[in-house]
């Protein structure tokens, strides 16, 4: 069975990007310095696109042990248990930001069993059965751009159009909470 990207259309990193932006906003600290915020929310956009990470043998190269729950899932005990023994989990502000991270790392894998042309081998190397959950509108690309022609800019459109909305609810239950926290004015 052909599981380099020559086998099927390349998936965009824009649904990836756009979760973990989503995820990004809910977790990134409240009361944080601004450059440290950005790089959080950098480092959970990042790692959800991880299992693509343009690295040998991995990503779309090799959708095998990129793609497999069971070789990221040993990955994401090694990430807590190192920073547990770092003292990491102990501060609230810093437990959220680590869930943030495995939970933008773990979409990644449902994101991707959602294109119609996708086959995931999501429990390699226990199983080769391949794991698919198509939703008819969201479509690998036939190449990757440039050039983008018609076919990529509607399959782009698409994808903003099913994610994009959950940034702008994150968006809003951040703002929301921020506002719940606000003193009230005994005056008002
Ligand atoms: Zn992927």
């Amino acid at each position: 069975m052909d599981l380099t990207v020559g086998g099927f259309g390349a998936m965009t990193s824009l649904g990836h990007s756009l979760v973990g932006a989503s995820v990004g906003v809910l977790c990134m600290p409240a009361m944080d310095k601004l450059y440290r915020r950005l790089i959080i929310f950098v480092a959970i956009i990042a790692m959800a696109n991880l299992p693509d990470w343009p690295i040998p043998s991995w990503g779309h190269f090799r959708l095998v042990a990129s793609h497999s729950i069971i070789v990221n899932g040993a990955g994401i005990v090694c990430l807590v248990v190192g920073l547990h023994l770092q003292g990491a989990l102990l501060r609230k502000p810093h437990r959220r930001v680590i869930i943030g991270l495995i939970v933008a790392w773990v979409s990644h894998f449902l994101l991707d069993a959602l294109y119609v042309d996708s086959r995931l081998t999501l429990f390699w190397p226990l199983s080769e059965v391949t794991v698919s959950l198509p939703v008819p509108w969201l479509k690998t690309l036939p190449h990757v751009p440039p050039p983008f022609d018609e076919r990529i800019i509607r399959i782009l459109m698409l994808e903003t159009m099913t994610f994009l909305p959950l940034l702008v609810l994150a968006a809003a239950i951040r703002r929301w909470r921020a506002s719940a926290r606000m003193p009230v004015d005994p005056h008002c």
